[in-house]
């Protein structure tokens, strides 16, 4: 059986099917039968498998080309949830319960959020906005001193569009440039072949606290880049690991500025984390806080009860003299490259923003290097006892309970992605997409393909049924769901089936005579 299965994977790559397919329970609402089918990981989850991770790559593409020279304004307009949508927020339910029974009975969540927080990044990626079920619990309000200032750049007056400027030539033509960015943290030390030249003065927790708050420090570029350009800029950006193992960033940009603009901005953007200090270590080894029901977490010795997330969130509002955890910026290297829509170099570009896509930071470690490998090693160990967010255990180290604190934290054990050897520090999204770039989701991309191809031979493609099915997810060690082997077979063979369908058609559509195709009965 092991054999088979193993047989079965490569087959299923070999077609470009989905190797790790989560079963999933349908209701068909026109017959009233439950069925279990399988949906390729890529269309739930994060793709996890190689043939999910190259196709979504390939959409990746097609959704890059398509916004970043666009030439009307996209209209946003709420759709009706689909099916994939309604049974992210029925799942995402589910699993919310689940986390909530595991809470009451004192077990332990973490995985069960990190499931959440992917469903609550899912469905917003779908095309839903917001919170699904809406903020548990008021925002604070910030005190103004915590408020990040403007850098002082160079200022438009806003204009609605998302759309750059456009340029006609002496022989009516019409130019649309744009830009290509890439974005690199400061140096932390000489490198030299992708490892420190001084591994005892390279700056590992400089370099981790940068990698932790790299989205943040994005998102700030982002704004300052639309205050300065004066209009609704969208970009389509790629986070990749640099060789040193730090994340640096790919952006296409629609419309132009002058490159010294560009530069300006990102030398001028700053992010402040305005968390509690975490340089001291007050609890390390055996000598750790102790939870006690009702109260949370307490100095061993003392029984004195620890600040809590807000207490020290307020200790740092009211401290006169307080200095954020960390500030980043980006480093001196910038390049920014001007783009022509339609040109060998656009493509160029979309082909080396996406290239890394299916590739975590380990990946791109070569295992035969045991200095690079080492690096990695130590750039881990400076993430252990990093925070990587306000619920992290690792709070409990510096004398802070975590936001959210319950039994059973230990600092240096987070589950959280930031914190391990695949991701080194930065847990964000790879692909960052602004709302208004090609006006489609992935999932939109994807019917436009296959409409696409139906188009071509002469087919309409119907929207299915909105209501037609309910989805549920499918119990862990269900009996129902055949073996893997079984499953990804039975993949292959629809997909030749539907390969054989098109071929079909394609002959139809060239007035072919039917009877010469052995599949057409
Ligand atoms: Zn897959
Ligand atoms: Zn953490």
């Amino acid at each position: 059986m092991p054999l088979a299965r193993e047989v079965a994977v490569e087959v299923a790559k070999q077609h470009g099917v989905c190797i790790r397919p989560v079963p999933l329970k349908r209701l068909d609402m026109h017959t009233g039968k439950w069925e279990i089918v399988d949906v390729p990981c890529g269309a739930t989850l994060e793709a996890t498998c190689p043939p999910c991770a190259k196709r979504n790559r390939q959409l990746r593409m097609a959704q890059c080309r398509e916004g970043w020279h666009l030439e009307a304004e996209p209209i946003i307009t709420p759709d009706e949830p689909n099916e994939a949508q309604r049974w992210l927020i029925e799942f995402r339910a589910d699993i919310q319960a689940q986390r909530d029974q595991a809470d009451q009975a004192g077990a332990d969540t973490t995985d069960l959020d990190a499931v959440i927080t992917g469903l609550d990044e899912e469905i917003n990626d779908t095309g839903m906005r917001g919170n699904v079920l809406g903020r548990a619990v008021p925002k604070r309000n910030r005190s103004t001193r915590r408020r990040q200032d403007a850098p002082d750049l160079p200022k438009r007056r806003m204009t609605g569009t998302t759309l750059g400027r456009t340029f006609a030539s002496s022989d009516g033509k019409t130019y649309r440039p744009s830009l290509f960015a890439t974005l690199t943290l400061p140096s932390y030390g000489k490198i030299r072949n992708g490892v420190p030249v001084d591994p005892d003065t390279y700056d590992y927790a400089r370099a981790a606290r940068d990698a932790l708050h790299f989205s943040k420090l994005v998102d700030r570029f982002v704004q300052n880049l639309r205050r300065v350009a004066g209009y609704d800029v969208q970009y389509f950006a790629a986070v990749e690991p640099q060789k040193r193992l730090a994340p640096h960033l790919h952006m296409a940009i629609r419309g132009t500025l002058p490159r010294a603009e560009i530069k300006q901005i990102a030398a001028a953007t700053y992010h402040q984390v305005w968390w509690p200090p975490a340089d001291d270590v007050v609890f390390d080894g055996e000598h750790l806080p102790v939870w006690e029901d009702g109260i949370g977490y307490l100095d061993p010795t003392t029984g004195e009860v620890l600040p809590t997330w807000d207490q020290a969130l307020d200790q740092l509002d009211t401290d006169q003299a307080a200095e954020p955890l960390h500030v980043s910026r980006f480093g001196v290297q910038v390049d920014v490259q001007g783009v022509l829509a339609g040109t060998p170099d656009a493509d160029q570009c979309i082909r080396y923003l996406s290239k890394y896509l299916t590739k975590s930071i380990s990946d791109s470690l070569d295992p035969d290097d045991q200095a690079q490998k080492d690096h990695a090693a130590r750039m881990t160990e400076a993430l252990r006892f990093e925070p990587c967010a306000p619920t992290c255990p690792n709070w409990l180290r510096y004398g802070v309970q975590p936001k959210n604190a319950k039994p059973g934290m230990t600092p240096g054990r987070c589950r959280s992605k930031a914190h391990k050897p695949d991701h080194l520090g930065y847990a964000g999204r790879r692909v960052l997409v602004s709302r208004k770039w090609s006006n489609k989701t992935l999932a939109e991309h994807k019917q436009d393909r296959r409409t696409w191809v139906l188009q071509a031979l002469g087919q309409s493609d119907q929207p299915p049924d909105p209501h037609r099915y309910v989805w549920k997810p499918v119990p862990a060690g269900d009996a129902n769901v055949a073996p893997l082997a079984v499953r990804l077979l039975r993949s292959v063979a629809e997909r030749q089936r539907w390969r054989a369908h098109m071929a079909l058609l394609q002959a139809q559509a060239d007035g072919q005579d039917l009877s010469a195709i052995p599949d057409a009965a």
